[in-house]
């Protein structure tokens, strides 16, 4: 009998009286009781009739609960289907629909409204709470604490993980438990990851940052997790003492750097912070380094293939880079007309190739086929270029590529200028339909806290820096920049804002 994503996640621990999670409360659950209580989820599942390959989708808020469904549903057999916890009935009745997911588990204040929804889709409703109660826990709580782990394949799904939906409606990522399991090892191994570290984990659990990278690796090395339910500033500064190791976003780095409490002494015990998701800016890396002493490792990945490319652990962590292809990763910048490979130095979309890269996007078979080609390689919409020292930067996605009399413009070269603008903190450049050029360029710049940037000095400094095509033609400031729960920043709710600007 084999389930190979459990036995290599789960399984090992049975039986350990070693430390898993530190709950908010002060409590420890170790490795045992952390699986006893999964097993008894699973036995809950199995007798409301679930069999394997049901979805189970899951709309609840972080807690130990939570992360017992999941595994639960991999030593079940089941396809885990994670929803964040910002989504509104609405939208939640399009992911019961699209998944046909078997069991939705909500939150109790959910329950009336989901209720039609679900049976209108054939699908159970359970309630779960972040405390432990709601009626999916009273059903486990009456189960055995051993359950009979279901065998799966590497190829079986373990999971229907949805995108963010940055560029669109989000779409359904078919994992299975190969496409999980390798990742996890192979980033214990370039990570480090071993069963004396404690990572602080303040990432959401729906997203694949918070719940496959930072859960899976700690669990394939054995290490504990100081697990809180968000990322709150003082709670982090105050737990971070007892950890070695920190996932975030880029807004928990700049969030930390702005409390003077984050110094040194205070971290000078940690082993590593990781940052990915969004990008990182080169500002936030060198501030974060001279405050510190720590050189954040940033790394890139996406909801349908875990994570492709990191800085190196050992060795030169490159500000603004996203680091080097993942050991068993092949990664190629290709032209968007051709499908060929550009030459080094050059921009272009961003493919990868590897045991990471997901099955095919849910019941999609035309993106699918439009993304995923034949021979393997993910058309992932990200558009890149690879430097003269083999690093892989980032320059944005394709769906935000500018179009402006032809010319193509890369937001981030102008991004890139405006941010070294005196007082400017951040910006994002867009671009808006323009009755002459089809498209011409917007800059949206956030002052530093108390600043007022000289828009003129600005524009001036942009045409000195700049090619005449790619000036901003108008600046817009804003106090910050809308983003969305993983600190991604919505640049189609700022296009829909400012697109009767030039027509
Ligand atoms: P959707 O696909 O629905 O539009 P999304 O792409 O934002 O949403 P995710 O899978 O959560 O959904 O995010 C993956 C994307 O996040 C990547 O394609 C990339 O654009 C961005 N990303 C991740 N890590 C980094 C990083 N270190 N630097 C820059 N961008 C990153
Ligand atoms: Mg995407």
């Amino acid at each position: 009998m084999t389930n190979p994503l459990f036995d290599s996640l789960f399984g090992d621990h049975v039986g350990k009286d070693t430390p898993f999670l530190y709950l908010p409360n002060g409590e420890t659950l170790t490795h045992d009781r952390f699986l006893r209580l999964a097993a008894q989820y699973a036995n809950a599942f199995t007798a409301a009739g679930l069999e394997p390959g049901a979805r189970v989708a899951a709309q609840v808020e972080k807690s130990h609960h939570a992360l017992a469904v999941y595994a639960a549903c991999v030593q079940a057999g089941l396809v885990f289907l994670p929803l964040n916890t910002g989504y509104t009935v609405e939208e939640l009745s399009y992911f019961i629909e699209d998944s046909g997911a078997s069991m939705v588990i909500c939150k109790s204040d959910r329950r009336e409204a989901l209720n039609p929804i679900a049976s209108e889709h054939g699908a159970m409703l359970e309630t779960l709470e972040e405390d432990g109660s709601g009626s999916l826990s009273e059903k486990a709580a009456e189960a055995s604490e051993t359950f009979e782990t279901v065998d799966r394949t590497e190829d079986d799904l373990a999971a229907l993980l949805y995108t963010s939906g940055t560029t669109g409606r989000s779409k359904g990522a078919m994992l299975s438990q190969g496409n999980l399991l390798s990742n996890a090892v192979t980033l214990a191994e370039h990570w480090r990851f071993s069963s004396d570290d404690v990572l602080l984990h303040a990432l959401p659990i729906f997203h694949t940052h918070g719940l496959f990278v930072a859960t899976n690796i700690t669990l394939v090395a054995g290490g504990a997790m100081i697990f809180l339910p968000k990322f709150d500033l003082d709670t982090v500064i105050k737990r971070l003492p007892e950890a070695t190791a920190m996932m975030g976003v880029p807004t928990f780095y700049t969030r930390l750097l702005d409390d003077p409490r984050f110094d040194k002494d205070l971290v000078s015990h940690m082993r590593l912070f990781v940052s990915g998701s969004a990008p990182l800016l080169a500002e936030t890396h060198t501030t974060f380094e001279k405050r510190t002493g720590h050189r954040i490792l940033e790394r890139y990945g996406m909801t349908e293939t875990n994570m492709n490319t990191s800085n190196p652990y050992d060795g030169d962590r490159r500000a603004g880079t996203v680091g080097f292809p993942l050991p068993g990763v092949e990664l190629k910048i290709t032209d968007p007309e051709t499908g060929e490979e550009v030459a080094q130095g050059e921009v272009g979309q961003i493919e990868v190739r590897g045991p990471n890269v997901f099955q095919g996007y849910w019941q999609m078979p035309d993106k699918t086929a439009a993304e995923l080609r034949e021979n393997g390689f993910f058309i992932t919409g990200d558009l890149g270029v690879i430097d003269d020292r083999g690093y892989v930067q980032i320059v944005g996605r394709n769906k935000d590529l500018i179009i402006s009399g032809g010319y193509n413009i890369y937001p981030k070269e102008i991004e890139l200028v405006l941010d070294e603008q005196p007082g400017v903190l951040e910006s994002a450049v867009i671009g808006v339909p323009h009755a002459d050029f089809g498209e011409t360029v917007v800059g949206v710049i956030v002052p530093e806290a108390g600043a007022e940037p000289d828009l003129d000095a600005i524009g001036e400094a942009t045409s000195k820096a700049l090619a005449r095509f790619k000036h901003p033609r108008k600046l817009i400031v804003r106090e910050e920049l809308p983003r969305n729960s993983m600190g991604k920043v919505q640049k189609n709710l700022l296009r829909d804002e400012f697109k009767d600007l030039f027509v």
